[in-house]
């Protein structure tokens, strides 16, 4: 085992700072020191909290000295540019918030500091997470840390990026159709995205309400367990977020033995699968097998049209969602206009990228009068029909097991021209949103050289089973995420 701290779980870290071996203050050192030579490269973070991060390790080393330690004290993080941070720009990845600084805390955020997180800075994400690559960034992309001429995956490819290349211990996201799950896949870490209403979504910005979920990056299932403990439970500033008890922990290494783990025969047969992450996932499901789990055949017959009722549902959850953003309240604003019509529509067409402005005039296009019922509600029934699906696939399951990514990290610029292959990235995940079930990304071998993902659907609230059949899988394949890009 390595023992340079940028390499750790936040378990081994957590032994590391109890035992007095290391302090907090030496640990974001490392971290910054790692920063400053691997992100020249990675492009991760759109930028640093450096005064932030010095005054929480200060607190959580006094908080170790004293004994009031939380349980996260001093764990360098990073943070999706989607999570409001009050006084810490956040812009979603554009242009058109540039220079905005939210007056508030976003209540995961929030937990996370009361834990005794650091916060390191802010990550490189898709416009307004819309996308797979992190190419639709505002600012710039990021670079796969595995090899630095492919994407990350996306919309949070920063956060991911992060976590694999040794520049924070863990990370936030969000999932709105795979952002979490589909990045973590390519970079070769841990991510998952809860069930819809676990973690409150109070200060994230929002791109599609019905959908979005925020949830972590890590290097350990037991890592991803903790913070989305930390993270999880009823707020009462987001109406969404359930009142239930958090037990997302429990059984978390009680093993796969004779659980029965669904084997979606369309989620193989899906178009661009490439044989290399098909044979990764095979073996592995040979692993959980061996394990002891039972696998069992199943079937989730609409998933054909599960990618058409999403690119209707969060375009015209967008359009809406974005309406705000008009150079009248926050960000940027085009100040030469004859009027407010055209400052709005001048405002717009310089503040957003090219995939925003795609996804907005779909979404007004499927909400408009005469054009509703075909499109929208249309896309709800099937969206309806996707649940069911799930529903009863999970009468003979516990769990369902598929890959996350039909591929590997694809080149830059590969994809950027063809929105539709861009959009082909979310088949095996964003059945998971539409039912808002969990959902983790767990690594599971190479394919040409690159990470392949091993994803666990379970069915709604229950991490506890998804994250017991990762942990089994880390465990059964001695997995352990290694940290990329070290020369
Ligand atoms: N790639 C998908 C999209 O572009 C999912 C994005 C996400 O989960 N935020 O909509």
């Amino acid at each position: 085992m390595t023992l340079d701290p940028t390499h750790l779980t936040i378990s081994e870290v957590r032994h590391l700072l109890d035992e007095r071996e290391l302090s907090a203050r030496e640990l974001l050192g490392l971290h910054l020191e790692r920063i400053e030579t691997a992100d020249a490269d990675v492009k991760a973070f759109l930028r640093l909290t450096t005064k932030t991060a010095a005054d929480q390790a200060q607190a959580a080393d006094r908080a170790l000295r004293d004994g009031t330690a939380g349980p996260l004290a001093g764990i360098p993080m990073a943070v999706k540019d989607v999570l409001c941070v009050k006084g810490v720009e956040t812009t979603a990845g554009s242009q058109i918030l540039k220079g905005f600084k939210p007056p508030y805390t976003g209540t995961a955020v929030q937990r996370l500091f009361d834990a005794g997180a650091v916060m390191l800075g802010v990550t490189n994400c898709d416009e307004f997470a819309m996308g797979s690559s992190t190419e639709n960034s505002g600012y710039f992309p990021t670079h796969n840390p595995w090899s630095l001429d492919r994407v990350p995956g996306g919309s949070s490819g920063g956060s991911a990026a992060a976590v694999a290349a040794g520049e924070a211990t863990f990370s936030l996201g969000s999932d709105t159709g795979g952002s979490i799950r589909q990045p973590a896949a390519l970079c070769g870490v841990i991510g998952m995205k809860p069930t819809y209403g676990r973690v409150s979504r109070y200060g994230l910005i929002a791109f599609a309400s019905s959908l979005d979920q925020i949830g972590p990056f890590t290097r350990s299932v037991e890592d991803c367990a903790l913070i989305l403990q930390t993270m999880a439970g009823h707020d009462p500033l987001d109406s969404t977020c359930a009142d239930r008890t958090n037990d997302v922990m429990r059984g978390l290494h009680d093993g796969v033995e004779k659980m029965r783990l669904g084997v979606p025969r369309e989620y193989f047969e899906v178009e661009g699968m490439e044989p290399g992450v098909r044979l990764a996932i095979q073996k592995a499901l040979n692993t959980l097998e061996a394990a002891g789990a039972e696998l069992v055949d199943v079937s989730l017959p609409h998933t054909d049209y599960g990618l058409a009722a999403y690119y209707i549902i969060a375009p015209a959850e967008c359009s809406s969602n974005l309406a705000r953003f008009d150079g009248v309240r926050y960000g940027m604003s085009e100040q030469d206009a004859q009027n407010i019509t055209e400052a709005y529509t001048k405002t717009r067409r310089k503040g957003f990228g090219a995939e925003v402005r795609r996804r907005v005039m779909l979404g007004t296009y499927a909400l408009s009068s005469g054009y509703y019922d075909a499109y929208y509600l249309k896309a709800q029934k099937v969206r309806t029909l996707i649940k069911q699906d799930f529903d009863d696939a999970f009468a003979s399951c516990d769990a369902i097991v598929s890959g996350t990514s039909p591929t590997v990290a694809f080149p830059i610029g590969s994809r950027t021209q063809d929105p539709l292959s861009m959009y082909l990235c979310d088949v095996l995940t964003l059945g998971g949103n539409l039912a808002g079930l969990p959902g983790i990304s767990v690594p599971c071998g190479m394919s040409e050289g690159l990470p392949v993902g091993l994803q666990v659907l379970a069915p709604q609230w229950r991490e506890d089973t998804a994250l017991r059949v990762a942990r089994a899988y880390e465990l059964a394949a001695d997995m352990r995420v290694e940290v990329a890009l070290v020369d």
